[in-house]
């Protein structure tokens, strides 16, 4: 799928989801609510994140979909052993294992634990 984001729409969404107002995926197949937020950092300001099917787009560029990966995390994780970003691994938050084994997002496995969240 594909869709324009401006720094407008990055500012409307920013302010609701501020408020704790749930905004829409932009993913269609995606429909949990809650799970779609916006963000900033130094090196991508403004920029969105679905942590139910992986879509992220950054203000000006392309949606991407990120990849889920997920290990047995030896220390208690709040991710439940789930991390995920734009590359082929991934450094674990909890424990700084680097992590290969992708697996799907919640939106394409109606087992993950994720759902119950
Ligand atoms: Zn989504
Ligand atoms: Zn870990």
């Amino acid at each position: 799928m594909d869709r324009e984001y401006t720094k407008e729409q990055w500012e409307q969404e920013r302010e609701l989801t501020l408020r704790d107002t749930p905004v829409k995926c932009p993913n269609p197949k995606c429909d949990k609510l809650r799970a779609y937020w916006t963000y900033t950092q130094k090196a991508v300001p403004m920029y969105c994140m679905c942590k139910f099917c992986g879509f992220w787009q950054a203000v000006g560029e392309k949606p991407k979909r990120c990849n889920m990966f997920y290990h047995e995390c030896p220390l208690p994780n709040p991710r439940k052993g789930y991390d995920w970003n734009a590359n082929d691994s991934c450094a674990c938050q909890t424990c700084g294992q680097i992590l290969t084994n992708k697996v799907k997002w919640p939106v394409d496995d109606p087992d993950h634990p994720f759902r119950k969240l």
